[in-house]
């Protein structure tokens, strides 16, 4: 009831698309019931959790924020959100989002935009805007989102909050609907690691639906949180150098690195030559892979479908897909077809994939000396509602040291560690080798 009314008093914020009020109630009553009864309690009774509107729940409608799947609903769970239910978890609603997961604002949805309940003139982040203003606000007490360049931990960082994303083939993502498939992952938004930790622990592991998840034994971050450990910290020198990132953000972070020096940590600069290529790298694949996914919502198998009459098979296709799609989500498969297309396949895509091979290994090479990695999560704090809608390689530019995890494929965070003089905050972001999932949230867990 407490959530429910949080939601009611702050409708404005946008940040869910449908609360699932009434069933909530009943959830909640019945695992009282249970409790009562002496029944044994899952790991999440209780909890409550609001869900990106890419998350797939069994009788409910989800969309993408997208016109062309506008009253779809789902036909299965997401084994993600199956195993929050069983665990004794309330789903509270769906959220808000950019279109397809495509964005750094939240501003590219079908839904119309998600305020940053901090200061209500300035975006949330995307491309999971809703899932983090719904744990900033208060909505829910925690949410999950997806990560395929940063759409967990930028939103995080830019409203406060904790954001994880884990290492690619950690959490099924049987359920999720593509943007990027070989990037996607589902991460999770809350207030503080042991939340963050549970819920991760809950989702992750084996799925027979979802064939690139590994069979890596999950471990029990939750309970294994506590430790004095001294870590080997590694920050890249030519990313806090960088020309775009914020100097009140860069020294804040080197004074934290300075700090963890003198509590005994080791904590060296590493050069980081690739900075600049990643972001094109990042763009030149994933709407390659977008390009390619989206190609199912053709207005004739589920979504919008054109009314006009007369039309042949590939023109009602057309008509589906131009009036289905948002302007965002069209420039993006436009992209990607062309930079898969014959004639300029290997200057783009080809070069793209030798980017991700390198940086996989210099990050490999990195993990050899260090156990963490330090870096910002944007280089600014969030910006005004419909500052950089129109300079859309602007915004592709901002998302500079987000995307080298999901290229490489490792586990990242985002801890609200910092609020800048604007009043706004602003995270520092902490990454581990692959599956190092431990480290990453008991490093998190010292620090915060
Ligand atoms: N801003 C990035 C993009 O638009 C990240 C999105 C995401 O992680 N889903 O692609």
């Amino acid at each position: 009831e407490h959530y429910l009314q949080r939601i009611e008093a702050t409708r404005h914020l946008n940040a869910f698309i449908d609360v699932y009020a009434e069933e909530a109630l009943q959830k909640a009553k019945d695992l009282d019931a249970k409790r009562s009864n002496g029944a044994t309690m899952g790991r999440l009774h209780g909890v409550v959790i609001g869900l990106k509107d890419v998350i797939c729940y069994e009788g409910h409608k989800v969309s993408a924020a997208s016109k062309i799947l506008r009253d779809f609903t789902s036909i299965y769970s997401a084994t993600a959100v199956i195993r929050l239910l069983e665990e004794g978890a309330i789903i509270i609603g769906n959220l808000n989002c950019d279109e397809f997961a495509m964005g750094s604002t939240n501003e590219n949805s079908s839904y119309g935009k998600v305020l940053n309940a901090r200061d209500e003139s300035r975006i949330p982040g995307g491309s999971s805007g809703g899932s983090a203003v719904a744990v900033q606000a208060g909505l829910c007490m925690v949410s999950l989102g997806s990560d395929t360049g940063g759409s967990v931990r930028q939103p995080a960082d830019l409203c406060g909050i904790v954001g994880m994303k884990p290492s690619y083939g950690r959490i099924s993502r049987y359920g999720l609907i593509a943007y990027a498939s070989s990037f996607d992952q589902i991460g999770v938004f809350g207030t503080n690691i042991p939340d963050v930790a549970i819920l991760f622990e809950v989702m992750a592991g084996a799925d027979e639906y979802d064939s690139t998840v590994s069979h890596q034994p999950v471990e029990a971050y939750a309970s294994l949180l506590q430790t004095d450990k001294k870590y080997r910290i590694a920050y890249l020198a030519e990313a806090l150098d960088h020309p775009s990132l914020d100097p009140e953000i860069a020294s804040a972070i080197k004074n934290l690195a300075e700090k963890l020096k003198e509590q005994g940590h080791e904590v060296e600069p590493v050069a980081f030559k690739l900075i600049d290529h990643i972001v094109p790298a990042y763009y030149v694949l994933t709407t390659a892979e977008a390009s390619s996914n989206l190609s199912r919502f053709d207005g004739i198998k589920y979504g919008y479908r054109s009314k006009a009459e007369g039309l042949d098979l590939n023109e009602l296709y057309k008509e589906s897909r131009s009036a289905g799609f948002g302007r965002e989500v069209k420039r993006r498969i436009m992209l990607g077809t062309f930079v898969l297309s014959a004639g300029y396949y290997d200057a783009y895509f080809t070069q793209a994939q030798k980017v991700r091979k390198l940086l996989v290994d210099q990050t490999q090479q990195i993990f050899n000396n260090f156990d963490v990695i330090l870096l910002p999560t944007t280089p600014s704090t969030a910006f005004r509602i419909g500052e950089k809608m129109e300079d859309p390689i602007a915004m592709y530019l901002a998302d500079i040291y987000t995307v080298m995890a999901n290229l490489a494929g490792i586990p990242a965070i985002s801890l609200p560690l910092f609020t800048h003089s604007n009043g706004m905050p602003f995270g520092l972001q902490v990454m581990t080798k692959r599956f190092d999932e431990l480290s990453l949230l008991r490093f998190s867990e010292q620090v915060m």
